[in-house]
């Protein structure tokens, strides 16, 4: 049985899955980011770490085969199939004060952030808003290149592109439908994305 969700544009989700299941997060209209993090079900100190998961592949991209890690250094999730093969270890989750310094934006026009969505997503199920967010950037297309400068450039999914992760353990998860319009990181307009556990 397969259950499916929506996450709306600019918005957030937060879902319990089991271990074994599988995780697919489908770009439903292309180049939208999906910030993803995952948490142990009982144990709140132990989440998805970006540093661990680097360190542990040595590589900053994660490929079909690869464990994303936790900061315990645990397997959390594996990544299984991937249309996409471009996604982002590097950044931190979009938040009110990265609105303010990068895109100049006051207090009374700061919008949705990928920070408040998993925080908020994930309250439900007791887990204590971080001071940061570290994800799994679905789709977010960061350019590393040889002398350390970093750019996000316009994902490279289209529609109906996908990852399938299945989970390693017990997890809490959330997404967010990354809500920042400016620039390239979502291709200048934020769209929804779908969720399916099975
Ligand atoms: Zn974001």
């Amino acid at each position: 049985m397969t259950q499916q969700f929506i996450v709306p544009p600019k918005k957030g989700l937060g879902l319990k899955v089991h271990k074994g299941q599988i995780i697919k997060v489908v770009d439903v209209e292309g180049q939208q980011v999906a910030d993803f993090t995952a948490y142990h079900a009982k144990d709140f100190y132990e989440h998805l770490d970006q540093g661990a998961t680097i360190d542990a592949n040595q590589s900053i991209n994660v490929k079909v085969g690869d464990h994303i890690y936790s900061n315990l250094y645990k397997p959390m999730l594996t990544l299984i199939e991937d249309t996409v093969g471009k996604h982002d270890l590097l950044l931190p989750a979009c938040r009110p004060d990265m609105n303010r310094l990068l895109y100049g934006k006051h207090k009374d026009e700061l919008q949705d952030t990928c920070y408040d969505n998993m925080s908020g997503a994930l309250e439900q199920f007791g887990v204590p808003r971080p001071h940061m967010h570290y994800p799994f950037a679905i789709f977010m297309n960061t350019v590393l290149d040889e002398k350390g400068n970093l750019s996000v450039e316009t994902p490279l999914s289209d529609a109906g592109d996908y990852v399938r992760l299945r989970a390693e353990m017990d997890l809490v998860v959330a997404f967010s439908s990354c809500p920042i319009e400016k620039g390239k990181c979502n291709g200048e307009s934020v769209t929804a994305l779908r969720v399916e556990i099975s």
